[in-house]
């Protein structure tokens, strides 16, 4: 969900949404909570212990599994393509994005009271959407029977946060985008803040939120599974650590995807792409330069994101950009 890369941000760890519960997998890991319960992990004294900690892990591990890759997966109604998601419904979605506003809202400083720059960001944020809108009514017109639609269309809202600390912008699933005064007074062109609100689009079309709640649940599974193996020893902290490497390398692969889509909707709208870089040359001005090591970041390097986005620009326009775009 969090956005155009800050390393700095805490804004995942305070994601939202109510972690999936599944009573199969938390209880091992309550019980090696208790003290004095605690036996040798593979030494002496395991044996039987250690049989039966096995035959609970691959369980775990199993339960996991399958309960993550045999769901039937759920139509994306935009692209067309079968997904992984937690939540099916998007009134669902629509319905947790609107909970949680208010309090993304109150940590920033509340709404702006710049009413012209308000204006801004909704006349460019919509711009997007009837683009994208348009986008899907031709592909359905040259795909007979195809029915494509964005189902977020009427739950969007464009909020410009009075913060002017914060360098940063970020969606919540179902339509809610945000963009901090500190990042939008930033922006050098209506394009860069297309691109802005282009990516932020992206995180609730491509239900990111929603993914990341899917797989979360198969990961603690399985990072479960590992601490019972080792009956709270260092497998669990190594599962805890798979774990989130996994889950962060999917942040990565949701930012470039958002990206791929702010390159798509700018374009569509009728803004340069290219004012995509701007976007990623201002944030990494704003986090000076540093920043953790990209493995092991949520965002990926702004560096590396320009030379995405180059391809992602290549991709859409085979034959360069066109003249006349809007910077
Ligand atoms: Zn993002």
């Amino acid at each position: 969900m969090s956005p155009l890369r800050f390393p700095g941000s805490r804004r995942r760890g305070r994601f939202p949404f109510p972690q999936q519960r599944q009573p199969q997998q938390r209880q091992p890991q309550r019980r090696q909570a208790q003290p004095g319960q605690r036996r040798p992990a593979f030494g002496r004294g395991a044996g039987g212990g250690l049989k039966a900690r096995l035959m609970i892990a691959l369980a775990i591990a199993a339960f996991a599994f399958i309960s993550y890759y045999m769901k039937p997966g759920d139509v994306n109604e935009t692209t067309g393509e079968t997904e992984r998601v937690a939540m099916t419904e998007e009134t669902e979605e629509i319905q947790l994005g609107l909970q949680a506003a208010p309090k993304m809202v109150g940590q920033h400083g509340g709404p702006t009271r710049s009413v012209a720059d308000q204006d801004r960001v909704d006349r460019v944020g919509w711009q997007l959407l009837e683009a994208l809108n348009r986008d899907l009514d031709e592909k359905n017109r040259q795909n007979l029977g195809s029915k494509l639609r964005n189902p977020y269309y009427k739950a969007f809202r464009f909020t410009l946060l009075a913060d002017k600390q914060t360098v940063n912008a970020f969606a919540l699933p179902g339509g809610q985008v945000f963009v901090t005064h500190a990042l939008y007074d930033q922006l050098e062109t209506e394009g860069q803040l297309a691109g802005v609100l282009g990516h932020e689009i992206g995180h609730v079309i491509m239900r990111h939120g929603n993914k990341r709640m899917a797989k979360q649940g198969m990961y603690q599974g399985l990072a479960g599974a590992m601490g019972v193996l080792s009956d709270g020893g260092q497998g669990g902290q190594m599962g805890q650590m798979i774990a989130s490497a996994l889950s962060m390398k999917y942040g990565r692969d949701h930012e470039l995807e958002s990206d791929d889509w702010g390159v798509k909707l700018c374009g569509l709208a009728g803004y340069d792409p290219n004012a995509m870089k701007g976007v990623m040359k201002i944030l990494e001005k704003s986090s000076g330069g540093k920043g953790p090591p990209e493995f092991m970041s949520t965002h990926p390097k702004p560096a590396n994101r320009v030379e995405f986005i180059e391809r992602a620009i290549e991709k859409y326009y085979p034959n360069g950009v066109p003249d006349g775009l809007r910077p």
